[in-house]
């Protein structure tokens, strides 16, 4: 069974984002970049899948620039057998990059695609959730355990209140929660070896996908400052600054 993984190229966690002064969007020069965190479960997942003998080739695949041949590179390290680019615009919208997935699985089959539940930098929690509508698939996202049977796939979802288990029949999509598993960190033999595994690029016309998007970015700010926050000594003086000075009650 052929498993793939979408990861997306995103700026570091670590980082803290600024805005461009034009409000045109994030400043990403000199930015440490890395593979988003829910895409690294995803990783994880289809590696130990392949590790249990479920899974017998782990693709990767990442629409975006040249830059996030890097993240395929991490993810071949991770356990990955091999990887694929779609050339394209790294600020394409979730559409324009779920159509271009849907058209890498038509040619790759794979029978499951595992996704992260969200990208940090735009938290759109969308491209999962189209590929399935294009797709046809069943999804069973946030995922906090994948179990495969058959031909059948048992995914349990973290939900408001608890968990929820829904069974998918393959091929099917799975997006990926935080405590699906904890990603392994790359071994320098497997980053050596990672640089030798194949590493195909396609583009969107390749794939007979347009990028056009219907949706226009107008301005990006920064969040309003907010103030420091203050003790108070007593509930008398807590009622008095709300009622007063945040004039809430
Ligand atoms: P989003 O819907 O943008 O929050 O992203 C959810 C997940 O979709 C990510 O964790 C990735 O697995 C996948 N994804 C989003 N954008 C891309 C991209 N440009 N290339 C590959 N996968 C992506």
């Amino acid at each position: 069974m052929k498993v793939m993984a979408a990861v997306k190229r995103v700026v570091d966690y670590n980082v803290k984002v600024r805005v461009k002064a034009d409000g045109t969007g994030v400043d990403l020069s000199n930015v440490k970049m890395a593979m988003n965190p829910f895409c690294e479960i995803a990783v994880e997942e289809a590696v130990r899948l392949k590790e249990q003998g479920v899974a017998s080739e782990v693709v990767v695949v990442t629409v975006g620039s040249s830059g996030a041949q890097e993240q395929l590179r991490t993810a071949l390290a991770l356990g990955a057998d091999r990887a694929i680019l779609v050339e394209a615009a790294d600020d394409l919208g979730s559409l324009a990059v779920a159509r271009l997935l849907k058209a890498v699985v038509d040619k790759e089959q794979p029978q499951l695609v595992i996704l992260g539940k969200q990208a940090i930098d735009s938290d759109n929690n969308q491209t999962g959730q189209m590929l399935a509508a294009l797709s046809g698939y069943g999804q069973g996202t946030f995922a906090s355990k994948v179990e495969i049977s058959g031909d059948s796939v048992a995914v349990t979802r973290e939900i408001d209140g608890g968990a929820q288990t829904v069974s998918l029949k393959l091929p099917a999509i799975v997006t990926t929660d935080l405590r699906l598993n904890e990603p392994r960190y790359a071994s320098l033999p497997n980053i050596m070896k990672a640089k030798k595994k194949p590493l195909e690029t396609l583009t969107p016309d390749a794939l007979g996908v347009s990028t056009v998007s219907t949706n226009k970015t107008l301005k990006v700010e920064a969040p309003a400052a907010r103030s420091a926050g203050i003790k108070v000594k007593s509930v008398a003086e807590l009622v008095e600054k709300l009622k007063n000075e945040a004039k809430v009650i």
